[in-house]
């Protein structure tokens, strides 16, 4: 059971994972997480400062030395995903792993009043420019032994609900995309495509989401890293096309 698997020590040696989203929230402990676990770790996101800091924690407790690599998803084109390639070829070597992990909310209100700027941003965001990623990378990653792909859903996601707007349809289209790599892939490489759905977990996007919440009652991102660092090891050689929940469902 991915919940509850207790990560072997240096798990995920001599693997190098991207995170997206790593700056913050989940992302930026789960990329402290793979560090400690032995991984090389590529930090992309937004805030360059928040980069550095993560870059520094994991200099402090003697991971292997990430690289940080500043993009914002909302405009990254496709150009500038495929330098992204050719440069973790040209410096790193090898790409083992992506964690999709950056996200936004968007608005939470009914269609019909969607604003459809923010409608596309949200797309973007969490969708397109994680398809585009994908994608780009590809090469790479079809030359890991046990390459591993890990999409973020919700359980807006995989039910839509009322009021979630973009934000729904996003992860809605990120479980269909993941369904289709599986399907496309399976028959000639080792790479895995999945989703995880964290479940309600205590960061700054679900305050936004749910106000009214006390935070305390929620799940810490540390709470829930078995199950990032499961899907990213050898230990999780042969699932393909979950969408794995961290949680139960709420
Ligand atoms: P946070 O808002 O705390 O963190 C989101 C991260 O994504 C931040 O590091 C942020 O960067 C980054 N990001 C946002 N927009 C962009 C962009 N345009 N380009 C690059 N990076 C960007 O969210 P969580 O940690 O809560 O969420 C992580 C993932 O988990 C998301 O995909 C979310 O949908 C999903 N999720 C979370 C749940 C929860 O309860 N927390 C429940 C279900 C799913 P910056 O800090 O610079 O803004």
């Amino acid at each position: 059971d991915i919940r509850s698997f207790v990560p072997p020590n240096n798990c995920l040696d001599g693997k190098t994972i991207l995170v997206t989203g790593a700056g913050d929230g989940i992302g930026r402990v789960a990329a402290l997480t793979y560090a400690r676990y032995g991984a090389t770790v590529l930090l992309l996101g937004r805030t360059s400062s928040k980069l550095e800091y993560v870059y520094d924690e994991i200099e402090s407790f003697g991971g292997k030395q990430p690289a940080m690599l500043p993009m914002n998803l909302e405009g990254a084109t496709y150009a500038e995903m495929q330098q992204l390639e050719g440069l973790i070829h040209k410096e790193v070597g090898q790409l083992d792993g992506i964690l999709h992990n950056a996200g936004m909310l968007g608005q939470l209100t009914p269609l019909e009043m969607y604003d459809v700027d923010t409608f596309a941003q949200v797309m973007k965001v969490n969708f397109t420019a994680t398809f585009m990623l994908t994608q780009a990378l590809l090469p790479l990653l079809k030359d890991a032994a046990n390459g591993s792909i890990v999409f973020t859903s919700s359980t807006v996601g995989t039910h839509p609900r009322a009021f979630w707007g973009a934000y729904a349809l996003s992860k809605q289209a990120v479980e269909g995309m993941s369904d289709i790599f599986t399907q496309e892939t399976q028959n000639t490489t080792n790479l895995r495509f999945n989703c995880v759905n964290p479940g309600g977990t205590r960061t700054n996007m679900r305050a936004h989401a749910y106000p009214g919440e006390n935070p305390m009652s929620l799940k810490t991102p540390e709470d829930i890293m078995a199950g990032y660092v499961c899907l990213m090891s050898n230990e999780s050689i042969g699932v393909r096309g979950q969408v794995v929940e961290l949680q139960p469902k709420d």
